[in-house]
């Protein structure tokens, strides 16, 4: 069969009208972001946020009549707010205007970012996946609050999401004040990821701007209380999903996970490129299975030559934070729900983990007083 095309689903959309506005849903542009993937279809319908609750009726019938159409395997539909208050992202530019017209400016003049009450939001990156990029951003998060700090931790990858995994966290996030979604709090750390919310198995095929209201939804919708620094764990790759998130995100920095190998590739290199096109500072590069400890005798080899990360961090311009080595002991515990700065926080990984949340936590600082230091910012009146 052939696969449907987005045209079709237009056309087939125009006869749906919204009866508050009496106007087919297609000319009032409420469509945003179609994707049809192998028969999979998935868009959101931008509504008015105060209309959202009355137009669960409407999203059913879209959801419906793109279902049954030829072609189509799965159809999901979501409505989404565009909200009046959308704050800018700092110190990144935006992409062009808001989806949705001519509510796209409408910002309120304080914005209200999100997380405000937290000092720094650090995101771990990588050139690519299964470099160790979720493993490291765990065991960063727990080093981090073993020195003290109160810490979060949110798993950004909205299409395959780890943290349930990792944490061996099992259960749904509750909300005590009725409003906002608590934070699951393990190993004395808080996290959210989409895999808290949704069923494992169910395959989500979510693009575009619903995928920019899941992450805006966990930072704005869960109560993460003050923090000193969250931890984002960024979804695989360079792409264009990972640019808008790396905007959305009021970033403070960004900390790049490479493999020896993938250094010597430039993955890396594309991962520091990312952030330096929305003008993130890279905190630095962290070298993640930069040499195989042997698990019977603790012997070190160094399978891909040693100081070939750090000489490449200097060439690329970054900091170098660190290395961690292969180790079966690390894909164990991380596999299992028992990170090994939790579960074995004496221990030499661990203490490499320490190293690295160290120097992370001190260039934040210096990157934030930089910042603050830097030159005056335009005010609009
Ligand atoms: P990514 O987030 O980059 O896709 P993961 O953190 O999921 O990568 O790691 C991929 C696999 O590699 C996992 O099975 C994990 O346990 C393993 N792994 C990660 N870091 C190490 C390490 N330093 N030593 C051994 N195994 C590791």
């Amino acid at each position: 069969m052939a696969e449907v095309n987005e045209q079709q689903i237009v056309d087939a959309l125009r006869c749906v009208v919204d009866k508050e506005r009496n106007q087919d849903i297609v000319s009032l542009g409420m469509i945003q972001g179609l994707r049809i993937k192998d028969g999979h279809v998935a868009f959101s319908l931008e509504v008015d946020p105060e209309r959202g609750p009355r137009l669960e009726p409407l999203r059913a019938q879209v959801e419906n009549i793109v279902h049954k159409m030829p072609g189509v395997l799965t159809a999901s539909v979501v409505l989404t707010a565009e909200r009046k208050q959308a704050p800018p992202p700092p110190a990144a530019h935006n992409h062009g205007p808001a989806p949705g017209g001519p509510h796209g400016g409408a910002q309120g003049a304080q914005g209200g970012s999100l997380l405000p009450d937290v000092q720094a939001i650090v995101a771990v990156a990588s050139g690519k996946g299964g470099v160790g990029k979720s493993t490291t951003s765990v065991n960063l998060a727990l080093a981090l609050a073993a020195q003290g700090r109160r810490v979060g931790l949110l798993d950004a990858d909205i299409y395959g999401p780890s943290l349930r995994r990792l944490l061996a966290i099992t259960g749904q996030p509750v909300s005590s004040d009725g409003a906002k979604l608590d934070p699951i709090e393990k190993y004395g750390i808080k996290s959210m990821s989409m895999a808290f919310l949704v069923e494992e198995e169910t395959p989500i095929v979510w693009r575009g701007p619903m995928v920019q209201g899941a992450l805006e939804q966990m930072m704005r919708d869960v109560a993460w209380g003050p923090l000193d620094i969250v931890i984002v764990d960024m979804p695989p790759g360079t792409g264009d999903t990972q640019l808008t998130m790396a905007q959305k995100v009021p970033l403070a920095g960004a900390v790049i996970v490479s493999t020896p190998q993938d250094i010597a590739l430039i993955d890396a290199r594309k991962g520091l490129n990312m952030f330096r096109k929305v003008e993130v500072p890279v905190l630095g590069l962290i070298e993640n299975m930069s040499y195989f400890s042997c698990p019977h005798c603790g012997e070190r080899t160094e399978i891909f030559g040693h100081g070939g990360a750090k000489r490449e961090a200097e060439k690329l311009g970054v900091d170098f934070l660190g290395e961690i080595p292969l180790d079966t002991a690390i894909r164990q515990t991380s596999d299992d729900g028992q990170p090994i700065v939790a579960t074995d926080p004496e221990g030499d990984h661990a203490k490499a983990y320490l190293a690295i949340a160290t120097a992370v936590w001190n260039k934040v600082q210096q990157t934030t007083a930089d910042q603050a230091a830097a030159a005056p910012r335009i005010v609009v009146q």
